[in-house]
């Protein structure tokens, strides 16, 4: 008789936890996976939260990580019915009313629209995007450095004023800092600028789509792949204690660093409990989404096509708002992403409406309330926005924590992506994914390779535990 109830018990079910499940059952493993909220998926969540019949994702909702990403396309979730959607124009960035720079699926293209800097676009971005497939498994795997690996590091290791010391048109740095801007980092950083490329070539590699039916498509695809394995999932039991849980071979956590301590910390050393300790995290998530009558009316035509809308301002202006935030102090106008899903994907509001939502960047624990300084800001980039807002619903870093556990303080990345916390993830490793407890493993966004719908924390947690216990 086995001395395990099951072989692996998974803690969370987010994207990582999911994969990490799903790769666990494919090798022939008996998995159950523990969720603390009612709805599984964590960063997967989509709902109905402004009116009925406008799908809104709760935290995702483009997904060039994961299209690029080697766990998800080692999946084939297509197999699970998951489908994608998107158009020509990934991003586009409002620099001021009325003038803009676009990302566009065709490097070429893009590159067209930024003047003085169309040669450099089209051979750095160009050349990177060509490359999606081996620049995904460099960026998935990164303790393992391949050639692409070190070609982005050597052209994007730099803070991001130093990469925008090469380009001379507004828009294209205005496009490039607001890339990089994604990493909710300090932009004067170093590495910044390789989210900032990353996410650009990827623009141009797989485009930035949107899941059909809402970003919660990709959790019930890894869900019906696992149940059809044979694997369980419980919702609705936060786990506190390492005890709650049936006896398992391995227990993979797909939470916070602070929850792995409380689950698990008199399991794990006091050097590794105490690399835990000091995990810090970043700024946090202002989150707004409506219905809204028809679209979004924005000034630039050009605006109406983007998947993605960046109201980021100039290069300078988005350096500002992201060093404020990282201070501690709420800018004056913080950076707005928001995403146009339901242009991408038309089943995801009613004919002729508009499901519509984003964040705004905000300092670690913010507890204001800036819902009308937000919608004071898209009304300047697209007068008449307010007259046209049916419903909102606001989700601010204090619900952000609420909704989920793994974001405290409302911060969105598991630990702050600097250059330190990208590599020393919770701490130097080469299997970064072990904790002190050989049957314990952390495989949430707070291991390599970080935040982001990658599934990669969880499958090379995954294909640890196989490896050190199958
Ligand atoms: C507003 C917002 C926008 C984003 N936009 C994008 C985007 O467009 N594209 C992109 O690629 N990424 C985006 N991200 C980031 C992405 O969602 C996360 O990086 C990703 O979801 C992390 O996955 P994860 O599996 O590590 O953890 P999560 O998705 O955070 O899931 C963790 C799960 O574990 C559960 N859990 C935690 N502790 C316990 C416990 N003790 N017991 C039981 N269950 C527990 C939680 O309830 C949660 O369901 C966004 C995030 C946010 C918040």
């Amino acid at each position: 008789m086995s001395a395990y109830d099951v072989d692996a018990v998974i803690v969370g079910s987010g994207p990582n936890g999911l994969v990490a499940a799903v790769t666990l059952a494919e090798a022939g493993w008996r998995v159950v996976v523990y969720e603390a909220a009612e709805t599984p998926g964590g960063g997967l969540r989509s709902g109905e939260v402004t009116l009925p019949g406008f799908i809104h994702d709760c935290c995702a909702s483009n997904h060039p990580m994961a299209m690029a990403s080697p766990a998800f396309r080692a999946l084939g979730l297509e197999r699970e019915g998951l489908a994608f959607a998107q158009n020509d124009v990934p991003l586009g960035h409002a620099i001021r009313p009325g003038v803009s720079g676009f990302v566009r699926r065709s490097a070429a293209e893009t590159a067209a629209g930024f003047g003085a800097d169309e040669k450099l676009w089209r051979a750095v971005m160009g050349t990177f995007g060509s490359r999606w497939r081996q620049l995904g498994r460099a960026i998935g795997n990164p303790l393992r450095p391949t050639p692409d690996l070190i070609a982005l590091g050597a052209t994007s290791v730099w803070p991001t004023p130093w990469l925008l010391g090469l380009l001379r048109d507004e828009r294209s740095r205005a496009v490039l800092s607001g890339l990089a801007a994604h990493a909710i980092v300090d932009l004067r950083q170093p590495a910044t600028a390789l989210v900032g490329v990353a996410l650009g070539a990827f623009a141009h590699g797989v485009g930035w789509p949107v899941a059909v039916g809402g970003t919660k498509s990709i959790a019930d695809a890894l869900i019906a792949r696992l149940t059809s394995l044979g694997g369980e999932i419980v919702t609705g039991t936060r786990i506190s204690r390492i005890e709650e849980l049936p006896r398992a071979r391995a227990v993979l956590l797909d939470t916070s660093p602070r929850d792995a301590l409380k689950i698990a910390g008199h399991r794990f050393s006091p050097s590794y409990a105490n690399s835990l300790h000091r995990m810090r995290y970043g700024a946090a998530a202002y989150k707004v989404d409506w219905a809204i009558e028809g679209e979004v009316p924005w000034l630039d035509e050009g605006m109406r096509e983007a998947g993605f809308v960046h109201l980021g301002g100039s290069a300078e202006q988005v350096i500002a708002a992201e060093r404020d935030v990282a201070k501690g102090r709420m800018p004056e106008e913080p950076f707005l992403l928001l995403s146009q899903a339901s242009r991408l994907d038309p089943s995801r509001a009613p004919r002729g409406k508009s499901a519509f939502g984003g964040y705004a960047h905000v300092p670690f624990g913010f507890d204001g309330d800036i819902t009308e300084a937000i919608e004071a800001r898209i009304e300047k980039f697209a007068p008449g926005f307010r007259e046209r807002i049916l419903a909102r619903h606001v989700t601010d870093p204090r619900a952000m924590e609420a909704l989920n556990p793994n974001q405290i303080g409302g911060s969105i990345d598991g630990g702050v992506p600097d250059l330190f916390q990208l590599i020393a993830r919770p701490r130097l490793s080469l299997n970064p994914a072990a904790t002190s407890d050989p049957g314990i493993f952390l495989c949430s966004a707070s291991t390599v390779p970080g935040p982001g719908v990658t599934g990669m924390p969880g499958r090379l947690a995954a294909q640890l535990a196989l490896k050190r216990l199958g």
